[in-house]
């Protein structure tokens, strides 16, 4: 407990953690009984059924909840603001649950093509939400964006697969000063708590998939929002336990596992990716290569200003479109052609073919998910032998 504000290496090992109290085990047991004896009705040690209160996704919770920079306390909030859920749109799906049918909501027009499913065909149909889709790596855009019924703005950044920047700072203090009710939520997941805390820019709300860089591994899937607002806190506790889309103790006990080594993967994969970026840049194939911490990148300023770090993604446009795309996806050796991101293992991907084709064919145009855009995920293997595989299949 002692090491909540610690540097962030010592607190992806440390935070938010305790010995177990029965055994003192260093490590949370998994503890899957789904109810817990009570010694006279209502009368517990703070666990009912597991649904609600579950020891190891605690574990995980809190930690995440302290790594995001959440100062709640236990008295406040049994998990400190930190929730985990099933899937990372999971998390998303009990956040919108904040909001009421009928409510506004600004997105950013770049997002992650899950989260724009179930916003523009679910929630827009089941919950009357009213969404606009916004640029707000301009954050003057959502000066005219915010309406009397927004109650909340949804931001990705860096965004994918573009990786467009937003700057958190200037868009909370926008929307703070048009209604300082609406709730301001980030999804994390390309950043990663170690590159970037939106909760220290003025944010709401973090979420996470949690099956891309906190779990690290690509062998579980999950989802964490987490909060330094008390308020909220109580409401997501309500939510979470209401809905019900609960992280089983299993996929909890690897999530923590993995963010054991978060911070020392996350150096290699911010070292690597932009080696290779600065590598790619120079290659005569490659039209654009879009990373965040390179000088060309649009927003690079706002980059280096709220990250640390420029995280493993990279997006580039080969000149060739498909035609050269297609035969480099089918000939890399080390990058698996596979959806996901944020492992150890480097993966490459076709946004238009495959993760972003639930956008709507006129967005992907607008947005430039071209069939010449690759989005590479840079993993922790050798830097030297990702350099050759993308050589060799670029040749
Ligand atoms: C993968 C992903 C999600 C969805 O998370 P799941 O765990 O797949 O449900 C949301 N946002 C971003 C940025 C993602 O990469």
């Amino acid at each position: 407990m002692s090491h909540d504000s610690s540097r962030i290496g010592t607190m992806c090992i440390h935070a938010g953690q305790r010995p177990d109290p029965t055994t003192g085990a260093v490590m949370p047991p998994i503890y899957t009984s789904s109810t817990y004896a009570q010694e006279s009705p209502g009368v517990h040690k703070g666990f009912e059924y597991s649904r609600s209160h579950n020891p190891t996704r605690y574990a995980l919770e809190r930690m995440v909840a302290r790594l995001e920079g959440s100062a709640i306390t236990e008295e406040q909030d049994a998990s400190f603001g930190g929730f985990a859920f099933a899937s990372g749109l999971a998390s998303i799906g009990t956040a919108l649950e904040l909001l009421n049918a009928g409510d506004h909501l600004v997105a950013m027009d770049d997002l992650y093509g899950g989260t724009n499913r179930l916003f523009s065909k679910v929630r827009e149909r089941s919950q009357g939400l009213k969404v606009s889709y916004v640029d707000l790596s301009d954050a003057s855009r959502l000066e005219h964006a915010v309406t009397d019924k927004t109650r909340m703005v949804w931001v990705e950044t860096p965004s994918n697969p573009t990786l467009k920047i937003a700057d958190l700072r200037a868009i909370a203090k926008i929307a703070r000063a048009k209604n300082p009710k609406i709730i301001l939520a980030c999804d994390n997941t390309f950043a990663s708590p170690v590159n970037q805390r939106p909760l220290e820019h003025g944010f709401d709300l973090v979420m996470h998939s949690s099956t891309k860089y906190l779990g690290g591994h690509s062998d579980v899937v999950g989802g964490l929002l987490a909060t330094n607002n008390a308020e909220l806190a109580a409401r997501l506790r309500f939510l979470q336990n209401a809905i019900g889309s609960v992280m089983g103790p299993f996929d909890a006990y690897l999530t923590l596992r993995g963010i054991k080594t978060l911070a020392l993967r996350m150096e290699r994969h911010n070292e690597s990716s932009l080696r290779i970026a600065q590598w790619l840049e120079s290659h005569k194939a490659v039209e654009r290569v879009v990373h965040p911490f390179l000088p060309s990148h649009p927003h690079h300023e706002v980059a280096k200003r709220q990250m640390s770090g420029g995280g493993g993604m990279i997006t580039i446009y080969l000149k060739d479109g498909l035609k050269s795309a297609r035969p480099m996806l089918e000939r890399v050796r080390i990058f698996a052609l596979a959806e996901s991101l944020g492992g150890v293992e480097s993966l490459i991907e076709h946004p238009a073919i495959m993760t972003h084709a639930s956008v709507p064919p006129d967005q992907r145009k607008t947005l430039g998910i071209s069939d010449g855009m690759v989005r590479l995920s840079v993993g922790v293997e050798d830097c030297d032998d990702l350099l050759e595989d993308l050589e060799q299949a670029l040749r």
